[in-house]
């Protein structure tokens, strides 16, 4: 299970792909309508350079909280 929810406002995201190339364990993809999506969030590991990098500010990374 993931510790981390990526949340992207789709109609903020432009697909410049700069999330993409930069996020270092390959979380995001561009969809088929050229829209950032979180393929692989189990890999995420918080480090926020993607809601940093984003220029349109879609992006935001939150941790979430499990109850034992
Ligand atoms: S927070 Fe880091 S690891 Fe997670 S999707 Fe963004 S760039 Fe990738
Ligand atoms: S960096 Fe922002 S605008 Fe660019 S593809 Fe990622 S979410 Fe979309």
């Amino acid at each position: 299970m993931s510790n981390w929810q990526i949340d992207i406002i789709e109609s903020w995201c432009k697909g410049c792909g700069i999330c993409v190339n930069f996020c270092p364990t390959k979380v995001l993809e561009l969809n088929p309508m050229g829209i950032a999506a979180a393929q692989r969030p189990e890999d995420c590991t918080g480090c926020e350079l993607c809601a940093r990098l984003c220029p349109d500010l879609a992006i935001t990374v939150m941790k979430l909280e499990h109850t034992a």
